[in-house]
């Protein structure tokens, strides 16, 4: 089958079918290569390998035939020329960012950042000599101001974690081209089913394939995608290759059978999560819910155009009664986990402010939105009536 029939396929049939390919046994799901060397039949093919005249697989830190399906089928995905899988989510970003940025590069970024990707932008990147800029990402205004003069790239994450900002991708990419500059997208939250940052201007897309890929909380992987052949061929590439981010062929087989659920469980999140937010909306104690998928979210209009007309899986909502009312709620809860983990089967909560942002001082949490009564809910799989009662019964106990 040629290339250009694969790329023709809609969307479920790549996330099932994409990118495979069988060895000699004609196996149903795809094989697991768990080697980290290959051989060569003579002495002669494996020079012929090394000066690269011919594809061969080398060694699984450079490339592994269980990776390339993965790679294969997430880049179908996204419609894009490359798909680089890492260890980590944020093996994904570090190598993104590092591979491609030297002394003296200016990196302009949204302040409501993951954590650990807040943390490589504030504190590494300024090491090596890198500017940073961090800017409101939901105010035009400041994006125009920051992008005034000349920048190497613009580091952006939406829906934001935990207060669920959208950000205008194609407006801020037009901006970031005019001023010299690559667009990445730290694309976790919305996933590839909800949101596709290239088609709207964007250069390079991240995942932390632990989230929704997996959906089932099992392992940790990254994923970089991509049309752009320089940054492939001069940066990602060798990056790859010398500091070894790679991911672990088994990881790979475990996040090829997730993508090929992913369109089918990322609806069903959604579909819960609109449920689940609409209701929180009228429960006494609940002060506020922001959930993209509602009117009253403040980028609600952008996030129905920008993210295929779904709302998030994720809900953020603030109790009245502060800390003291979000812990007992917390404790009160009988189906929904404690957990700072998202995107997984299993609906998952967290108090951001003492955990997943405990480290920012007050002033920088009030600065992003962040208040001691706000809790952020993963929406699972299970029956949203059932998320629904439990809620209910942890909101009462919790007044
Ligand atoms: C989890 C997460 C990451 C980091 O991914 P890991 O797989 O945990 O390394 C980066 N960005 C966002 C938005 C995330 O939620």
């Amino acid at each position: 089958m040629s290339t250009k029939d694969k790329k023709s396929w809609r969307t479920a049939t790549q996330l099932v079918r994409g990118g495979t390919s069988r060895s000699a046994f004609d196996e149903t799901s795809e094989a697991i290569f768990l080697t980290s060397g290959y051989v060569y039949p003579s002495a002669e093919d494996a020079e012929v390998a090394f000066k690269g005249d011919k594809q061969r697989y080398i060694y699984s830190r450079y490339a592994n035939p269980t990776l390339a399906v993965f790679e294969e089928r997430l880049a179908l995905l996204e419609g894009a020329k490359h798909c680089v899988a890492t260890a980590s989510g944020m093996a994904a970003v570090f190598a993104a960012l590092a591979s491609q940025l030297k002394a003296g590069d200016r990196v302009v970024a949204s302040r409501a950042l993951f954590g650990s990707c807040l943390y490589i932008v504030q504190d590494q990147l300024p090491k090596f000599g890198v500017e940073t800029v961090f800017v409101d990402g939901t105010n035009l205004k400041d994006w125009e101001q920051a992008l005034s003069q000349p920048t190497t790239l613009v580091f952006m994450e939406t829906p934001s974690n935990p207060c669920l900002d959208v950000i205008d991708i194609a407006a801020v990419s037009e901006l970031a081209h005019a001023a010299g500059a690559k667009v990445v997208v730290d694309n976790v939250f919305a996933t590839p089913i909800l949101q596709r940052p290239i088609d709207l201007g964007a250069d390079i897309v991240i995942y932390s394939a632990t989230k929704h890929i997996d959906g089932q909380g099992r392992t940790l992987g990254g994923a970089i995608v991509t049309n752009d052949d320089e940054f492939i061929a001069d940066h990602l590439t060798p990056w790859m290759r010398h500091t070894g981010p790679a991911m672990s062929p088994f990881t790979a087989w475990v996040l090829l059978k997730g993508l090929e659920t992913l369109s089918v469980r990322v609806r069903q999140h959604c579909e819960n999560a609109h449920r689940v937010a609409t209701h929180l909306d009228t429960c006494p104690g609940v002060s506020t819910v922001l959930y993209p998928g509602l009117p009253s979210h403040p980028h609600h209009k952008l996030a129905m155009s920008q993210m295929d007309n779904s709302g998030s899986t994720l809900i953020a909502f603030d109790l009245a009664g502060g800390k003291e009312a979000a812990f007992k709620m917390l404790n009160a809860l009988n189906i929904i986990d404690i957990s700072n983990n998202l995107g997984d089967a299993k609906s998952l909560i967290t108090h951001p402010s003492t955990t997943t942002h405990q480290r920012l001082s007050y002033e920088e949490k009030s600065a992003l939105g962040i208040t001691e009564g706000m809790v952020r809910l993963s929406v699972g799989l299970e029956d949203a009536e059932d998320l629904i009662d439990d809620l209910d019964q942890a909101l009462t106990a919790a007044r």
